[in-house]
């Protein structure tokens, strides 16, 4: 028979009472009962806001903070982060909506992705917020939509940098890419710009995602800022934004730390200083997603059935991949590892077991939990996946097996 996978590190987040997980200071069984039904996912409010406060502990504070919605674009948990980050970054039409419904000021909203629609980028000028062109068709269709509708666009290029982040989850940036406009293509693309009557504000450079090493986002933060300078040299009005990205990784898999903040707060103050030495009108900003709500969000399911199958137990649930691909490891993970899991209403026991958690899918693919050690569970406990505040439900197939939606609640 196959062992048992290795153990996450602690979740020490959420409080534990009376051996029941709390959420915002209500056991998981009350909520549970709350929300009414299973599967949900719940985020804690107030972890929420410790980790913005934790961010801004650490950053200089000319940093500006985005959220990126792509991350977790549930309308209050935005709504929630509207009142504390200085901006908001959204990548289709949809989230533009629950972005302008939170009613920040339209020119702290920016507008990124490949691929916008002229439909799209039609409600981003209308909205008046910043839009991030990424090819030479977008500059184009953003300067007809100015003059079509009597507004100057707000407009910074998204620049595809030829380096990467280093020990980066997914690569978003350096080599051939669909995202941004080669950093070599700039300077002809500005000019056709100019010759458009776009004021170019800046520049959006974002070099890629989930890294947990503090010394490779210091270097490409460095790298990032040497490209902007470089860039605006070409620029024919001043650099007014610069984004640099983000790429603050969380831990998701066993051996893996907390992102040590220390030394990205002190590598900030010194791009922040070259900033404002180079490019004295521009207000410099970083992005992030997963990193804000990603260890705030728990994904819940009840065990419906407790079966063994040639010695192994398999704890099948009432969640699975349609609600959380991520979890079940087919969200570009390229050796399945498992995510931090728990018995919600029964943290510790004596009796503890090797288990599967899987889903009601009519696949193997709906794997929660491979071969995991867990307290021993029943029928009708709750089993907790941790980490599951960000690319959870939104980046999930809810229509696969036509079950029903998950709820998300607040707390
Ligand atoms: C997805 C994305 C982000 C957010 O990435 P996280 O890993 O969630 O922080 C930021 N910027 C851009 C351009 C993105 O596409």
């Amino acid at each position: 028979m196959s062992s048992t996978k290795p153990a996450h590190a602690s979740q020490t987040l959420f409080a534990v009472v009376d051996n029941c997980l709390q959420v915002g200071g209500i056991s998981l069984t009350r909520l549970a009962q709350r929300v009414g039904r299973t599967p949900f996912y719940a985020y804690d409010r107030a972890q929420v806001t410790e980790r913005v406060r934790q961010l801004r502990a650490h950053l200089p504070s000319g940093v500006e903070l985005h959220y990126s919605i792509k991350a977790n674009p549930m309308p209050a948990l935005v709504q929630h982060l509207a009142g504390q980050v200085d901006g908001l970054d959204v990548a289709s039409g949809g989230e533009l909506k629950v972005a302008l419904d939170t009613g920040v000021d339209p020119a702290r909203i920016s507008f990124a992705g490949p691929g916008k629609s002229d439909a799209e980028l039609r409600q981003a000028v209308a909205a008046g917020v910043c839009v991030h062109a990424e090819s030479e068709r977008e500059i184009r269709a953003i300067a007809r939509i100015g003059a079509e509708l009597g507004i100057a666009p707000l407009l910074v290029l998204r620049i595809n940098p030829d380096f990467e982040l280093k020990g980066s989850g997914m690569r978003m940036g350096g080599g051939a890419k669909q995202f941004g406009i080669d950093a070599e293509e700039a300077p002809r693309l500005l000019k056709l710009a100019g010759a458009l009557g776009l004021d170019v504000l800046g520049f959006h450079i974002f070099s890629g995602s989930q890294s947990l090493k503090a010394e490779a986002i210091v270097e490409t933060q460095a790298r990032t800022v040497d490209l902007a300078i470089e860039l605006a040299r070409a620029s024919p009005s001043p650099v007014r934004m610069l984004n640099i990205g983000g790429g603050f990784g969380i831990p998701y898999f066993p051996g893996e730390a907390r992102l040590d903040l220390a030394p990205i707060g002190a590598g900030l103050a010194l791009q922040l200083a070259r900033v404002r030495e180079a490019l004295p009108q521009a207000a410099l900003s970083i992005e992030l997603g997963r990193y804000l709500v990603g260890e705030a969000g728990i994904y819940v399911a009840r065990v419906i059935d407790r079966k063994v199958s040639r010695g192994q137990v398999f704890l099948v649930t009432d969640g699975g991949l349609h609600h959380h691909l991520a979890a079940s490891g087919n969200f570009g993970q390229v050796i399945r590892k498992n995510y931090p899991v728990a018995i919600g209403n029964r943290v510790e026991a004596h009796e503890r077991e090797t288990v599967s958690v899987v889903g009601p899918l009519c696949t193997p693919l709906d794997l929660l939990a491979e071969r995991m050690e867990l307290p021993r569970a029943e029928v009708g406990d709750l089993v907790v996946v941790f980490q599951s505040g960000a690319y959870g439900l939104s980046a999930s197939p809810g229509g696969f097996l036509s079950h029903p939606d998950a709820v998300e609640v607040l707390v």
